[in-house]
């Protein structure tokens, strides 16, 4: 898929490395021991790199196993994959099995009411359709209580012939290991599942792969690692980039020492400032909330190994960066800027903005030209 404008019509470039997304899958896989299999989590248009691109890549791979969260995301991605098995987070929504059916597309069943649906549809057609079971060890989202889950697993009238193809839960506290609500989780799946040594069990989502092991069972499903992004808080980041945001610079001008810049004036130059002004925004996914202010300093941006922050509030089409320590030659008109990507990290930014790097991949602009290639 080439984008339909030429090049220099774009007010920036999005540039998706799916070679550094297939060594992040590569590498998330070999840290999993012999017999745990690595799906990969694709939802939200695989994290915003886009799905049928990210699914392709990852499938040939390796990967046979996929999370969407919605059966819209289903349905697309069983047509570019028709071999892989798909899994719905969201599971089942009211009226809608026999699309699931039609589509060979499994739900993560996430409420009794869900497994009831599911479990009519295959007492009527006398066999057992694949999906799995949810059962909520404390994040209090999706997934049957504990007991709930124990109970239904006995009820032979409430099951018929369905036998769950995977029991998963989801951990709240992944990005922090240390938070004691991690090992709570582990030790309350391991309990509920001991019953049921023949059916998969899924636990860990990136973080719970890189927390090691205890965490892996026989299937986990990482997302924001495949992306590069950074799945554990305050600790290097070992998966390469996979996205790159850049911004072209429209015009560079002076602004006096005094004078402020940007919407509402919030910030005031210290210093005679040169600035660049670049043609993307919070409309193309670059949040509004990395703004800076006088009192509250915002993101920023890289130019040839330079660093370029962010003056003022970001707009929705355009942001200013202070460029005044910048050589010249790097600062023509129609150039391109590194806004996110392997100089910098999503996951900077995010700190800049109150967010998670999921919230900045999740974001990335329909307005950008596209273009999948390697990151250099
Ligand atoms: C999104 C999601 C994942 C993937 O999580 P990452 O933190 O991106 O690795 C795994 N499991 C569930 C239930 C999810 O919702």
């Amino acid at each position: 898929m080439s984008s339909p404008f030429p090049s220099g019509l774009y007010g920036g470039r999005l540039t998706i490395d799916l070679e550094a997304l297939a060594a992040n899958w590569t590498s998330l896989n070999g840290r999993l021991d012999g017999g745990a299999e690595c799906a990969a989590a694709v939802k939200a248009d695989a994290y915003g790199v886009g799905q049928e691109h990210a699914g392709r890549a990852l499938f040939d791979a390796g990967c046979r196993t996929f999370f969407v969260a919605v059966p819209t995301e289903a349905v697309a991605l069983r047509a570019c994959l028709p071999q892989a098995v798909i899994y719905v987070l969201d599971g089942l929504f009211p009226g809608t099995a026999e699309h699931f059916i039609q589509h060979d597309v499994r739900p993560v069943l996430g409420s009794l009411c869900e497994l009831r649906e599911w479990t009519q549809i295959c007492r009527t057609a006398g066999k057992s359709f694949d999906a799995a079971i949810h059962v909520d060890t404390g994040i209090h989202r999706l997934g049957l209580t504990p007991t709930e889950f124990s109970a239904a697993m006995r009820d032979q009238d409430l099951l018929g012939p369905f036998v769950p193809a995977l029991i998963m839960s989801h951990l709240a506290c992944g990005s922090t290991p240390a938070h004691p609500m991690n090992r709570r989780q582990l030790d309350l799946f391991r309990e509920v599942t001991a019953p049921f040594p023949r059916i998969s069990r899924s636990l860990a989502n990136s973080a719970g792969i890189l927390m090691g092991p205890d965490y892996h069972f026989d299937l986990a499903r990482p997302g924001i690692a495949l992306y590069g992004g950074q799945a554990i808080e305050n600790k290097a980041n070992p998966m390469r980039p996979v996205a790159k945001v850049e911004a072209r610079i429209m015009l560079v001008r002076d602004v006096p020492e005094g004078d402020t810049i940007g919407y509402g004036a919030r910030q005031r130059a210290t210093r005679p400032l040169r600035n660049a002004v670049v043609a993307a925004g919070y409309a193309d996914g670059l949040l509004r909330r990395a703004s800076s202010t006088d009192e509250r300093p915002g993101g920023f941006a890289m130019i040839g190994g330079y660093r370029a922050p962010i003056l003022g509030r970001i707009s929705m089409d355009m942001i200013t960066l202070d460029v005044t320590d910048v050589p010249q030659e790097l600062l023509k008109r129609g150039a391109l800027v590194e806004m996110l990507g392997p100089s910098v990290a999503a996951s900077d930014l995010a700190a800049y903005a109150e967010t998670i790097d999921y919230e900045y991949l999740t974001s990335l602009g329909r307005r950008f030209e596209r273009v999948y290639a390697p990151l250099t």
